[in-house]
């Protein structure tokens, strides 16, 4: 397996910002993980997967370590019964495109997230009311130690979030569908995406959402909202005129272009409604939001 060196993090995020990793490799199977994760601990380097950066602000500066891609079998998919099997590098699109070749429903709230099963597992991400919690069995994690396959209450999932740090690789996941006819499953999908165009910029370079919803009656869009961020810039990133709660890259963006924004956000809230906004994203490297 290649280690490559110096390998820009703006082309693995869909913000599109963040400066070099250190090291760069791609492993293909257990064997080329656990042998990327050794050489990582000889050294004393940290390690971070990137999965497809859509949920990723790296520093500007760049990760002074080794990032995994995971790819090949790590990216598989493939069906056994009702479960759906597949690489802790599988893209969403490419796992719910099988579950719904294989008539197996439950997987379709994930066409608008746009990650692979890794990323999803390490934020518990969620959409229209479904997480991965409620489908996941299990997810085998590896690291420099040694690996084992934990369940959702033992990866500690909740809103948003997992008890994983860097260095706990999710190589394996394995979700339980229900069968359902192809064509529903099309015509949810369906459903979901229009509904998903309507409220949020679908053809911007973004994060996702920024900011986890306060426990408030207003979510944190609506209160960035409020709070008159629609449209402010600062540098080349630029609070999403249609979505408040998303940062877009407007060209040339850094990473700190958007962490001002973030701080400003979060001020704002705090100054106009007492609450204290939990960032969403996950911040890679010598990067974080100033108090
Ligand atoms: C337009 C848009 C819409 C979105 N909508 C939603 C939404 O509705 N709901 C939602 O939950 N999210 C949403 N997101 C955010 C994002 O898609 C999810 O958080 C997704 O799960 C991130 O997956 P990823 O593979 O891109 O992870 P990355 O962004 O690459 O990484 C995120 C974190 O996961 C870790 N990670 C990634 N893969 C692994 C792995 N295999 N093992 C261990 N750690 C890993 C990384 O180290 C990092 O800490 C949206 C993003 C965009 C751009």
């Amino acid at each position: 397996m290649k280690i490559e060196e110096s390998v820009p993090l703006a082309r693995h995020t869909t913000i599109g910002t963040g400066g070099p990793a250190r090291y760069f490799a791609r492993p293909e199977s257990l064997d080329e993980l656990e042998e990327a994760l050794g050489w990582a601990a000889e050294r004393g380097l940290e390690v971070a997967v990137v999965g497809l950066g859509s949920n990723l602000l790296p520093a500007d500066a760049g990760f002074e370590g080794l990032v995994l891609r995971l790819a090949g079998d790590l990216a598989g998919v493939d069906t056994e019964g009702a479960l759906l099997v597949v690489g802790g590098g599988a893209a969403n699109a490419v796992a719910l495109h099988r579950a719904r070749a294989a008539g197996l429903g439950g997987f379709e709230f994930a066409c608008a997230i746009p990650g692979t099963s890794g990323g999803g597992v390490w934020m518990n991400a969620g959409a229209y009311g479904s997480e991965w919690s409620q489908v996941l069995v299990r997810a085998l994690v590896v690291t420099a130690e040694g690996s084992g396959w934990l369940t959702p209450a033992e990866l500690g999932l909740s809103y948003r979030h997992s008890e994983l740090r860097h260095g706990q690789v999710v190589a394996r996941a394995e979700f339980r569908l229900t069968p359902a006819p192809v064509g529903e499953i099309k015509a949810r999908v369906s459903e979901l995406n229009a509904q998903r165009k309507a409220a949020q910029p679908t053809n911007k370079r973004t994060f996702g959402s920024v900011f986890k919803n306060p426990v408030h009656e207003l979510t944190a869009g609506r209160m960035l909202e409020a709070c008159g961020l629609r449209g402010f810039c600062v540098g080349g990133a630029q609070i999403s005129p249609k979505h408040a709660n998303f940062i877009e890259n407007a060209g040339g963006a850094t990473s700190a272009d958007a962490v001002a924004l973030m701080a400003e956000a979060r001020r704002r809230a705090r100054e106009q409604y007492g609450v204290e906004l939990r960032h969403e994203v996950e911040l890679l490297g010598p990067i974080e939001l100033p108090a």
